[in-house]
């Protein structure tokens, strides 16, 4: 994996929420990755990672945890999105889900330990910098599975989000 084309700024656990909400308060092209021990994306394999990028600034902040971030997460993911994206009743029902939900879905099943990453335009972590990017990391394969499209993948992300956050709560 090479190198992200930026530095990283660190920052304390308790500056995390303060700097979305100053992020989101401006309309900044921003967002955030909660990466796991192990993941790929995670230069430090015994601690959590997390991740905030404004790609508009090219700017990138970062904190390491022992802890994992689930609750920054489920309120940051809200503050990005809005609130309908962990709301199962926004699930549009004609939906086709692509072959990445259905792998998600069958780590789910088979309680496969798994985990996801979605990337905006212009994410340092992202194979596809210029798209709407989804990925999809398990136990069981090395191969990291890739969604693009040129629109933000709402429905998609949706469903992936309810999944993780039902797992991991
Ligand atoms: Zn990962
Ligand atoms: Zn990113």
């Amino acid at each position: 994996m090479k190198a992200p084309p930026q530095e990283f700024t660190e920052i304390d656990r308790a500056g995390i929420i303060p700097l979305c909400h100053e992020l989101a308060g401006r309309n900044a092209q921003w967002h955030i990755h909660a990466l796991h021990p192990g993941c790929r994306f995670n230069p430090n394999p015994s601690d959590y990672c997390f991740v905030i990028e404004d790609t508009g600034a090219k700017r990138a902040w970062r904190c390491f945890s022992s802890d994992a971030f689930t609750d920054e997460c489920h309120e940051l993911v809200q503050l990005l999105h809005g609130a309908t994206i962990l709301d199962d009743a926004a699930l549009d029902p004609d939906f086709v889900p692509p072959r990445i939900l259905l792998l998600v879905r069958d780590c789910v099943a088979k309680d496969e330990k798994w985990h996801h990453h979605i990337m905006k335009p212009g994410c340092v972590f992202s194979p596809d910098p210029e798209n709407h990017v989804v990925t999809l990391e398990r136990e069981t394969s090395p191969e990291m599975e890739i969604y693009s499209s040129g629109q933000p993948p709402n429905d998609l992300q949706r469903e992936v989000e309810l999944l993780y956050f039902r797992q991991h709560r």
